[in-house]
């Protein structure tokens, strides 16, 4: 087959197979070239070494091309979708997905900083750039870790709103996060990392400072670090403190603001090493107190607080009986389960504020006319071997991007046939909305929120009984239950688990903390001492604490939240022009130039490349602006060649006409010729070559 061995747009690909889609990307990818294109969709296979094509001279030789002419590069749909936005005033959105360590992140950022590169200049408009690329090195060092998969990564969801003005000057921006991992504050797997931050804090923090904040520069002191030494080979967390400091500066934080965060956040390390033992009581109940005061006072000291009202809720916990409020003592195991919970909360509204913060520096003025550019850089779909309450909520999240692409990806093509005046054909696809609405709607998340909020003893058994019970006969779902009604015999479903049919695959689900992790609580007499102390930042993280406002009304659930967010930021999605940005890891060990076939081949499957391509060319493979069109196949009609003098349009037809393709593999838009299928473009590439 022609080109096929490495053509640059996968709607090209003849046959299309998913053998055939795997080998042309790895092909590619041998070659050095780690993009290509499904029409106008991005796939990065991520190189991991450092090539030599984000150079200024690439983004000129990007800057206004012509899309078809250049080879598939990122910057291609960043300019492209720059300019539809300024010249044509239509909100863009940039989707990037694919799993850790795909490049998602990296991505973004060449997005971002070749934005910033070809956008004009000019005093204001370069303080308002700098700022807006300045927060990344900000939300990293809070929000980023070293994973086993990644050294560097994202442990958040985060979408970024950039507003220009009508010349397509930038003016700044808006920031959303999603669902900070805060379970990683507490407990991370051998081999991982907390937060960059804390590391960073303590390789690059001065004596000074760290005297200051009353941490020791030892990461081997903190329990919250593992009591492990830290260093990361190629990542220089003194270097990178630094940095973060600079970046903060440009963004606008005052001194002041800075050491507040510092303090905040060497309060979490801090509580780590606060020690609880057991003492029996006069009653002979378990009690614990604090084993040794010392980390204690030195937390308290760093907020003003008082330590024994710290130490009392640390050890003990207020509840209401017969109307009255009494205070009953925790065992150990409570209080650490305390201690934790404040540590990860904490930290967590902390990183929210700390986003918050970054958008008072860069938010517009309201009321100003603006354009927008969303990008949009979130965890992708994941399958573990335990699949808990995280994967549920991001593979949901996934699932609500599947759907969103295939209805934009259609939207997208059923208006570019409307506006080129083209009969349009509806499309065949898997429509994923009824896995959407077995999570949400009244389904399982819903399912959840009611088991939380249902007085007395509430458990995991009782929420999967229910599961079961609804959706005995849902065709994607799963349990051992639903498995023994339907006479199933599967070994590998075990009985505290179920199972989703997602359009990326089958995950189980163990239902173990789902409880727990969607009510998220803190013991109220925790929040209470937070506000009681005198540190201004600190106090404002915890609004409940405030006993004026003690309110019965139970907050709402993790899960609850995160549908409400979801659900935003799918409509703001939905009202802009997407552009996909679709990553894959080609190995496990982070090795350069290495593919491993079977494992891009499941992402090529969880990323639906397939049904993208289908989808794709469903109607018209291939379609380009009749100029650039005539440009390229002039030569092949003697009528065209060497001029042609009347309209492109005009042009384009005669010399197809002189081709006598079948009609009905041809469209004449307003602006575009269409062409049916790929077969008919590579016979009129090869006449070229000829
Ligand atoms: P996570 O979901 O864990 O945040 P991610 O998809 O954001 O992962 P990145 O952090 O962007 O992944 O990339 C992981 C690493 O891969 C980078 O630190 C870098 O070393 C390498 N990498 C990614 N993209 C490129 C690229 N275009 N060129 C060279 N190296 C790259
Ligand atoms: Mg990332």
């Amino acid at each position: 087959v022609p080109l096929a061995e490495a053509v640059g747009d996968l709607v090209l690909l003849d046959p299309l197979t998913e053998e055939s889609l795997l080998q042309t990307l790895q092909e590619r990818f041998r070659r050095s070239n780690i993009y290509t294109y499904i029409g106008n969709v991005v796939i990065s296979v991520n190189p991991y070494r450092s090539l030599p094509i984000y150079t200024p001279e690439t983004v000129q030789e990007y800057r206004n091309c012509n899309f078809f002419a250049v080879k598939p590069h990122i910057y291609a749909i960043a300019d492209d979708a720059y300019r539809s936005l300024r010249d044509r005033d239509r909100d863009q959105c940039i989707l990037i997905t694919g799993e850790s360590g795909a490049g998602k992140t990296e991505a973004s950022k060449l997005v971002m900083s070749y934005v910033a590169a070809v956008c004009s200049k000019g005093e204001e408009v370069d303080k308002v750039k700098e700022q807006l690329l300045q927060s990344n090195p900000v939300l990293e060092a809070f929000g980023n870790a070293k994973t086993i998969r990644n050294d560097n990564s994202s442990r958040f969801g985060k979408y970024m709103d950039v507003e220009f003005d009508f010349k397509g000057e930038p003016l700044g921006g808006v920031i959303s996060n999603y669902l900070l991992e805060k379970s990683r504050i507490v407990r991370h797997v051998k081999g991982e990392r907390n937060f960059h931050i804390f590391y960073q804090l303590l390789a690059g923090g001065s004596a000074q400072l760290l005297q200051q904040l009353k941490l020791r520069q030892d990461c081997r002191h903190y329990g919250y670090l593992n009591r492990e030494s830290s260093g990361l080979p190629g990542m220089d967390d003194a270097a990178n403190f630094r940095a973060m400091q600079d970046a903060m500066k440009v963004i606008g934080f005052s001194p002041a603001e800075v050491t507040a965060l510092l303090e905040v956040t060497a309060v979490v390390l801090k509580l780590g090493n606060v020690q609880l033992s057991s003492s029996y009581q006069a009653s002979g109940m378990e009690a614990s107190s604090i084993a040794e005061p010392q980390e204690l006072q030195e937390i308290c000291e760093l907020i003003g607080l008082d330590p024994a009202v710290l130490e009392r809720a640390l050890c003990s916990r207020t509840v209401k009986a017969r109307n009255e409020m009494v205070l009953t003592t925790l065992s150990v195991p409570q209080g650490y389960y305390g201690r934790d919970a404040l540590a990860k909360n904490i930290y967590s509204r902390l990183f929210d504020w700390l986003v918050n913060r970054i958008n008072t520096s860069i938010q517009v003025s309201p009321g100003k006319q603006r354009k927008v550019m969303g990008v949009l850089d979130i965890y992708g779909f994941e399958i573990f071997q335990d699949n808990g309450f995280e994967q549920f909520i991001i593979n949901y999240c996934n699932e609500k991007l599947q759907q969103i692409f295939i209805l934009m990806t259609l939207k997208e093509e059923q208006e570019e046939y409307v506006r080129e005046g083209i009969q349009w054909t509806p499309v065949e696809f898997f429509d994923n909305s009824i896995i959407c609405n077995l999570i949400e709607n009244c389904g399982i998340l819903a399912m959840l929120d009611e088991e939380c909020l249902r007085p007395g003893v509430v458990n995991e058994d009782t929420f999967l009984t229910k599961l079961n019970q609804l959706f005995a006969t849902h065709k994607h779902y799963e349990s051992k239950e639903t498995q023994n009604a339907r006479r199933v015999m599967d070994a590998t479903l075990p009985s505290q688990c179920f199972r989703i049919h997602h359009y990326a695959g089958k995950v189980t689900y163990n239902v173990t903390g789902f409880i727990e992790k969607n009510n998220d609580l803190l013991f109220r007499d925790l929040s209470q001492a937070m506000w009681a102390s005198r540190h201004e930042l600190l106090r404002s993280l915890f609004p409940e604490g405030d006993p004026q406002k003690v309110s019965l009304k139970l907050p709402p659930t993790a899960g609850f939240q995160f549908k409400a967010s979801v659900a935003t930021l799918m409509k703001n999605l939905y009202s802009k022009n997407p552009n996909y940005i679709r990553c894959i890891k080609p190995n496990e060990t982070k090795t350069g130039m290495l593919f491993t076939p079977e494992l891009v081949l499941a992402q090529i499957r969880y990323l639906g490349l397939m049904e993208n391509v289908r989808v794709r060319r469903a109607g018209y493979a291939f379609r380009q602006l009749y100029d650039s069109f005539l440009q390229r196949y002039k030569m092949l009609s003697p009528r065209t060649w060497p001029h042609w003098t009347g309209s492109h349009r005009e042009g384009t037809k005669v010399l197809l006409e002189d081709l006598a393709f079948p009609p009905e593999e041809l469209a004449f838009g307003h602006t575009k010729i269409f062409i049916r299928s790929p077969r008919t473009l590579f016979d009129l590439e090869r006449r070229r070559q000829e």
